[in-house]
């Protein structure tokens, strides 16, 4: 992987009329990175991706590809750049000439684009003899890859996907993300993804994007986003979340607000403390918070009462009432913890679990 950026977006600026889609978008993309941007509905994942195919024009800002500018070179002409859209295939058309489509235009011979189709057939995982079916004989799993095989035809130099996997199945989805990650790590070429579904982001990406509202805030790789989110915001979309408000504060280094936390000497210690008065969030996941039993200790401990439990499958999940603040914990089902509605319990976390982020509570932006 080279460490020069294949695409590098610099002050990227979309205006509709009044509203402002992207305010200044930078970003460097590293040649064979797997980059998913992930965003709520209107962040401006879309917006974003049209202009890098060259489906719409940025209002301001400079696009380059291997440092060239590409912002002012129409779609057509930017033949490394390409989107899979799920569906775009021609339903009228085989499953051979639909992946040999774009080969055809480029003027390929009759055998030669046969052979590559049949080719990208077995890159795909489908057997040769889909060669000759037709795409509406094709189920939603095959006509994902068959759009993918002729995205590959194309020889693009980057990969751009705009949620190909939302009008499919939980199980064939999850199936598709797997491959799309094998397929990602067997052409080592760059993919550029959008998508709603933090799932989807953390199974295949090296690195995630976080929108809102026309912004980046926080681009990183997924451990780092899911462990060490810069915002409320980031932690909350990336699943579920234990958040604290708190102020430094002399003695411990950090006072809670809305829940009493005990601080098992002093937060400064844990890399957790604040300047006294200074606001802040202090972020532990569920899977990191303990059932304390009696005589046992951890770095911060909250006192609760049980309120639900729910299966989810391999693990529980656990609602705890501390303060009117709810509370949530998770664990794997052969470490179930036995306990009933209204129960007193004792949660605890430790210090490298937890997470401080220097935002000042209820998201102030
Ligand atoms: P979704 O996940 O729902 O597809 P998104 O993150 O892709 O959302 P965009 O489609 O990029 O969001 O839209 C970003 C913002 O820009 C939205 O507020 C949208 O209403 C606005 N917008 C997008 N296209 C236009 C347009 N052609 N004219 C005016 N406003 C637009």
């Amino acid at each position: 992987m080279s460490t020069d950026p294949i695409l590098r977006l610099d002050g990227i600026v979309k205006r509709f009329g009044d509203f402002t889609a992207l305010h200044g978008i930078n970003l460097d993309i590293t040649e064979g990175e797997f980059l998913t941007i992930v965003g709520p509905s209107g962040s401006g994942k879309s917006t974003l991706i049209r202009l890098l195919v060259g489906m719409d024009e940025v209002t301001s800002g400079e696009i380059r590809l291997r440092g060239k500018r590409i912002d002012q070179t129409p779609a057509n002409e930017r033949p490394t750049c390409m989107v899979f859209q799920s569906l775009a295939l021609f339903p009228h058309m085989s499953v051979g000439q639909n992946i040999e489509f774009p080969l055809k235009i480029q003027g390929v011979p009759v055998t030669d684009r046969k052979a590559r189709a049949l080719e990208l057939l077995e890159t795909l995982r489908l057997p040769t003899s889909f060669y000759d079916k037709r795409i509406n004989q094709c189920s939603g799993g095959e006509k994902q890859r068959v759009a993918l095989a002729r995205a590959l035809a194309f020889d693009p130099e980057i990969l751009f996907f705009d949620e190909p996997l939302s009008a499919l199945d939980y199980r064939l989805r999850k199936t598709l993300e797997k491959e799309l990650k094998d397929l990602h790590n067997r052409t080592g070429k760059t993919f550029v993804y959008i998508t709603h579904s933090l799932e989807e982001a953390m199974v295949m990406s090296d690195r995630i994007a976080i929108m809102k509202e026309g912004r980046f805030e926080q681009i990183a790789v997924a451990d780092e986003i899911y462990g060490a989110p810069v915002s409320r915001f980031v932690a909350e979309f990336m699943g579920e979340v234990n958040l604290f408000d708190v102020t430094g504060a002399a003695k411990t280094g950090l006072e809670a607000q809305n829940v009493e936390i005990n601080i098992n000497g002093n937060a400064a210690d844990l890399g957790l403390a604040l300047n006294p008065g200074n606001p802040g969030t202090l972020m532990v996941r569920p899977e990191f918070v303990r059932f304390l039993p009696p005589g046992e200790t951890a770095d911060f401990i909250v006192a609760g009462k049980m309120h639900a439990e729910y299966a989810l499958g391999s693990r529980i999940q656990y609602e705890v009432e501390a303060a009117g603040k709810m509370l949530t914990v998770e664990k794997l089902r052969e470490d179930r913890f036995m306990g009933k509605p209204g129960d007193k319990v004792m949660l605890g976390f430790d210090g490298e679990a937890a997470h401080l982020i220097l935002e000042s509570p209820h998201g102030a932006d």
